[in-house]
């Protein structure tokens, strides 16, 4: 396969742009390449790079596109909103309508701001959560990412852990001293700071998806429920991957576990975007002009993304009786099947999934449920795996912590040609370990 283009323009971009791209994973560090791919088209579950090269697609723009690209009713909404205007500074009926249908998808939020990016949004519940319970100090679980927003960047997950380190620089002695981290499913250490610490609220993925994904065990997250309402603590679930992907309630449907305050994004832009945040109606009143909690946008609530976000949650509404399962049902394939061949050549992996997610974790462990687990994989063979997928014809997140995303494009014939190319980098991996 040849990356001819994407590498010169990898050369120009580096010197404009640092390190050639716009959010760190896409540079390809962590995969040992010397150049992304440059993407310029997609349609349904392929992209093509600018050399012509077409693969299946598992970034899918790292979770918006449960449908695929270019969904038919995705852009016949934001076609005939582009001919009205692109931005107006004013409200717009159909920010209304699309905040009444996340209301009514997701029963806890009873009412919603919307953003222009999760990061956005995170940081705004953080704000409000400090505001409401008069509380300074606020708790994450390590490994969880939440957007770049300073006091969210703290054992941080996604690009940071690909690259290898998880607390950025540039942050505030007194920011960081503010955010208290603990191990993912460690719930005596939550209760000792949630007990002792006075914490605003406890911000968390209800199903961690930026260390790879790790499925919850759902007492603890009945524990944590309950321990925060003990303390006058607010739980706030980042749903910005989960939401409308693992149920169109989302991971709090999914489990039935109802949080204070919810964080949305990727999916609810339906590609364009959006963030939202939100919950009971006593908390986000005190968002500004209600109360004094502020929180603004020129864009927030864009008239295009907010009319391809409103087809997206539309189309997922209608067809969540059978949409759901035909997701999980697909990565349940997808994973049995990638296990025999992880057996067959003797490779050892973990591969954790729900919904619509999964990750192959290259570990000698037994299972994966934090981020220590997750950072015993040996990220070479996962480099192994990445580029022999790419070579021929998948691409794959770039980076062993991150989630492979399944959309309804995905059909069994693409699945099984995936298969086929999983079977060979596992091969490779075999041999190469038997050396
Ligand atoms: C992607 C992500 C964010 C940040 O959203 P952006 O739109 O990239 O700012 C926040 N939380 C979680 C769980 C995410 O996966």
């Amino acid at each position: 396969m040849n990356h001819k283009i994407s590498k010169e323009i990898f050369k120009k971009a580096q010197k404009y742009i640092p390190g050639g791209v716009n959010s760190p994973v896409r540079a390809f560090k962590s995969v040992s390449r010397e150049a992304p791919i440059f993407a310029c088209k997609g349609e349904g579950a392929k992209i093509w790079d600018e050399d012509g090269n077409e693969y299946i697609d598992y970034i899918c723009s790292w979770g918006p596109l449960i449908l695929g690209h270019n969904h038919p009713k995705i852009i016949a909404g934001v076609r005939d909103a582009i001919e009205l205007g692109s931005s107006f500074g004013l409200p717009t009926k159909k920010e209304v309508e699309l905040a009444e249908l996340i209301t009514k998808c997701c029963p806890s939020i009873e009412m919603v701001r919307l953003t222009t990016s999760g990061t956005e949004a995170t940081m705004s519940a953080v704000r409000l959560a400090r505001a409401y319970t008069n509380r300074n100090k606020i708790a994450k679980f390590e490994g969880c990412y939440h957007g770049h927003s300073d006091a969210l960047l703290v054992k941080s997950g996604s690009g940071l852990l690909t690259d290898g380190y998880q607390d950025s620089n540039g942050i505030t002695e007194g920011v960081l001293k503010d955010t208290i981290t603990i191990p993912f499913g460690n719930l005596k250490e939550l209760n000792n700071i949630l007990e002792k610490k006075n914490i605003a609220c406890l911000i968390m993925e209800p199903v961690p998806a930026n260390m790879g994904v790790i499925y919850p065990d759902v007492e603890f997250l009945k524990a944590v429920r309950e321990l925060c309402t003990k303390t006058g603590t607010l739980l706030i679930f980042d749903e910005v991957i989960s939401g409308f992907r693992l149920a169109l309630g989302g991971a709090q449907e999914y489990f039935g576990i109802t949080p204070d305050m919810t964080t949305l994004g990727k999916i609810i832009g339906g590609g364009y975007p959006v963030g939202a945040f939100g919950g009971k109606s006593e908390i986000m009143q005190l968002v500004a002009p209600m109360g004094r909690v502020y929180h603004a946008g020129t864009l927030s609530g864009n008239p295009i993304a907010v009319r391809a976000g409103y087809e997206m949650l539309t189309y997922l509404d209608e067809n969540k009786e059978t949409l759901y399962k035909e997701l999980e049902d697909k990565v349940k394939y997808i994973t049995k099947e990638a296990k025999k061949s992880a057996e067959k050549y003797g490779v050892n992996v973990v591969i954790n999934s729900i919904g619509s997610l999964f990750t192959v974790f290259f570990t000698d462990k037994k299972e994966i449920n934090n981020l220590k687990d997750a950072l015993s994989s040996n990220t070479e063979n996962f480099a192994i795996y990445f580029n022999t997928m790419l070579e021929n014809g998948i691409i794959c997140p770039p980076s062993q912590f991150e989630a492979h995303f399944v959309s309804i494009a995905h059909t069994q014939e693409i699945l099984d040609k995936t298969l086929k190319v999983i079977d060979m980098a596992f091969k490779t991996i075999g041999e190469k370990n038997e050396k």
